[in-house]
């Protein structure tokens, strides 16, 4: 197979997925509540602060409010818990985004946990994890829902094919596990420990890699034709004046594989922040009903 792979383009879906959004949030705003999600950022993280630009100028681009809540790296975990609690109360905020990684010192599961799992627009809470869990979810986790919703538009059919992700965190692979599951494919994780990853690879028809590896995966790993989704986001030396990106997965040679493969930059990242979004959307409509 020398054929080269299909792109999944990232950036061109969620343009979509966007476009489709303007139009719900004219209507909630013609209905007199316009969507809105507070961004809690604490400390100086350089690259959160980037992310957070990104998510509050895409939201502007559909006209959905954002609000901003810088607070020092010094903050406390009860100050957090505080200002999460005036965030719940407020009626005019209908999604509640808490930017990761919080600064060491700040209890990370409680404050996770204290947001109103009807405004958790990230999908973190423990409610709307086992809700997921339960194949009932309410608000799905960005990531998976925007590798999910790549996968729909390779058209591949996922019911009993082989479904590989790479990575068990809790917020990227064990819910895109229990997502595919929930449209019937075989799902095997493979993390630090899988004893041979590479044959894992070979037998997978969809392959989701979420460890923060560079090109920890070979492309000539890959199955011919398989569907393979890079998460992974890593920054690389490559001799010029600013770092590359790469994913987790040896794109070129994957590519020669694959029958539908995610760029990175440019797949699963601009997905996320509209999954966000269309999750934003979501609660702005669910709160007033
Ligand atoms: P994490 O560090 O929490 O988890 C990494 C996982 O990889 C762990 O479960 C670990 O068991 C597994 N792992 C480590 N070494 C391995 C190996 N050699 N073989 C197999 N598995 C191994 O990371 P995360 O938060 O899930 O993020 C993973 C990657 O995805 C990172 O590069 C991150 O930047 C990226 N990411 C991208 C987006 C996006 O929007 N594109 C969103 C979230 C995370």
């Amino acid at each position: 197979m020398s054929e080269s792979a299909k792109l999944l383009d990232g950036k061109a879906l969620a343009k979509r997925v966007l476009a489709e959004l303007g139009g719900r949030v004219q209507a909630c705003t013609a209905a007199g509540r316009t969507p809105c999600l507070a961004v809690v950022l604490v400390g100086d993280d350089p690259a959160s602060k980037i992310y957070v630009r990104s998510k509050e100028r895409k939201a502007a681009s559909v006209g959905i409010e954002t609000r901003d809540h810088r607070m020092p790296a010094t903050t406390s975990t009860e100050a957090l818990l505080e200002r999460i609690a005036e965030l719940n109360a407020d009626e005019s905020v209908h999604g509640i985004l808490v930017q990761l990684p919080l600064p060491a010192g700040v209890d990370e599961r409680r404050v996770l946990e204290a947001v109103d799992p009807r405004k958790d627009v990230d999908g973190f809470h423990p409610d709307n994890l086992g809700l997921l869990m339960l194949g009932v979810p309410r608000f799905v986790a960005c990531t998976p829902q925007g590798c999910m919703r790549l996968i729909a538009a390779s058209g591949i059919e996922l019911s009993g094919k082989r479904a590989l992700v790479i990575g068990r965190s809790n917020i990227v692979g064990k819910p895109v596990a229990q997502l595919l599951l929930q449209q019937n494919a075989t799902v095997t994780i493979a993390h630090s420990r899988t004893a041979d990853l590479e044959a894992e690879v070979r037998g997978a028809d969809v392959v989701v890699a979420a460890v923060g590896r560079p090109e920890l995966v070979r492309g000539e790993w890959i199955k011919p034709g398989a569907v393979v989704i890079d998460v992974g986001i890593n920054r690389v030396d490559a001799g010029g004046d600013k770092p590359k990106l790469v994913g987790d997965v040896a794109f070129e040679a994957a590519a020669a594989r694959a029958g539908w493969i995610t760029p990175v930059p440019g797949g699963v990242g601009p997905m996320t922040i509209a999954c966000l979004l269309a999750n934003v959307v979501e609660a702005a409509e669910a709160a007033s009903s």
